[in-house]
């Protein structure tokens, strides 16, 4: 298995398929982009897929969440899900997404074996949406959202990010309207994961901001931390259930102690953390030929070496070089 000096486990592996976007949302991308990588250096499908094996028949891995970038760009998408659900022990397989051209794909996701899907969706407004993601595609999102619920990739989460002076007041409306469409909203913390650097801990919505403002309009009951385990989001019951909310506080409640991820790049790095500063490079092992055996000791080393957490309250924190985007969220 995937173990720590401080004794955590890893069972959820997160495979970033490209480092590429459709959007460029302002926490995540500037508005021309990054310099993407060189298809040459990117892991191949082949490559994705034997890692993959090697992780849940060598190392423990039981979750699989494919992510970017923006996922769904990748080409062989459905080909690598197909692969991925006739291995043994079979992961659990999950996407996140922005949504774009779900529509499309959802079924065919869903008959390759993928289970569920998180759908970034930040606003409930056209025009909010437009200027948060620098591009016109809100109603593809939505269209994306319907086309998952339908094709029974369940159940659907949404996350989103709030972010001052732009859809702060919308925790209570993104709610009650993931209530009435069936969605389980997940509110997220702005992390300092941005390719421009302009995060500041001053002014950022705080999970105790978002609290407060969703229980201006519901009565929200703490679930437990033991069914909250290494799950990142603590969730509420809203108004008694059987909905809920999710809170992502990575950086004023960070779960680090409790985090069960590793991390695969996709150019082929293994990252132990969001916020690591280290990589190893499992795509040269792979390309100078290394067995199976070869590749799972260097993923145990690596795990190995994973910090006690982020560090993000310590104000030696330094931001990792490669932005959110590239690796993978
Ligand atoms: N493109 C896909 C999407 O947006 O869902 C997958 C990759 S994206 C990097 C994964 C998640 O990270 C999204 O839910 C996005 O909102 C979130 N994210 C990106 N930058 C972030 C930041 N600086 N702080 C918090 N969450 C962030
Ligand atoms: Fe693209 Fe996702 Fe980053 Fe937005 S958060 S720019 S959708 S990778």
């Amino acid at each position: 298995m995937l173990i720590d000096t401080y004794g955590r486990v890893a069972k959820d592996l997160r495979v970033s398929l490209t480092d590429r976007c459709n959007l460029r949302c302002t926490y995540c991308m500037p508005e021309e982009g990054l310099r993407w990588l060189a298809k040459p250096d990117l892991l191949t499908d082949d490559e994705i897929v034997r890692l993959i094996d090697i992780a849940v028949t060598a190392l423990g891995i039981e979750e699989v969440r494919f992510t970017g970038g923006e996922p769904l760009l990748r080409p062989g998408l459905v080909g690598i899900v197909e692969r991925a659900a006739a291995l043994r022990p079979r992961p659990l397989i999950s996407l996140t997404t922005n949504g774009i051209g779900l529509k499309r794909t959802a079924s065919a996701l869903k008959a390759a074996g993928l289970d569920r899907v998180n759908v970034s969706l930040d606003t409930l407004r056209a025009d909010v949406f437009k200027t948060l993601t620098r591009r016109d595609r809100h109603k593809d999102v939505i269209e994306g959202l319907v086309a998952a619920r339908e094709a029974g990739l369940t159940p659907v989460k949404v996350n989103s990010v709030l972010m001052p002076g732009l859809n702060e007041d919308e925790a209570p409306d993104l709610l009650a309207w993931a209530v009435e469409h069936d969605y389980e909203l997940r509110l997220i913390e702005q992390m300092p994961l941005d390719a421009q650097h302009g995060w500041k801990r001053d002014g950022m919505i705080t999970a105790g901001n978002i609290l407060a403002s969703l229980r201006t309009r519901f009565a929200l009951t703490a679930e437990g931390e033991e069914i909250r385990g290494s799950a990142p989001a603590a969730r509420w019951l809203v108004d008694g259930g059987p909905h809920r909310v999710g809170v992502i506080a990575s950086v004023t409640r960070p779960f680090c102690s409790a985090c069960d991820r590793t991390r695969l790049t996709a150019d082929g790095q293994v990252r132990t953390c969001l916020f690591a500063r280290e990589e190893t490079d499992l795509r040269a092992a792979l390309r100078a030929g290394a067995p199976d055996e070869e590749v799972a000791r260097i993923w145990r080393l690596a795990m190995w070496g994973k910090k006690a957490g982020a560090g993000l309250d310590d104000p030696a924190f330094v931001q990792p070089d490669r932005p959110m985007s590239a690796i993978g969220g």
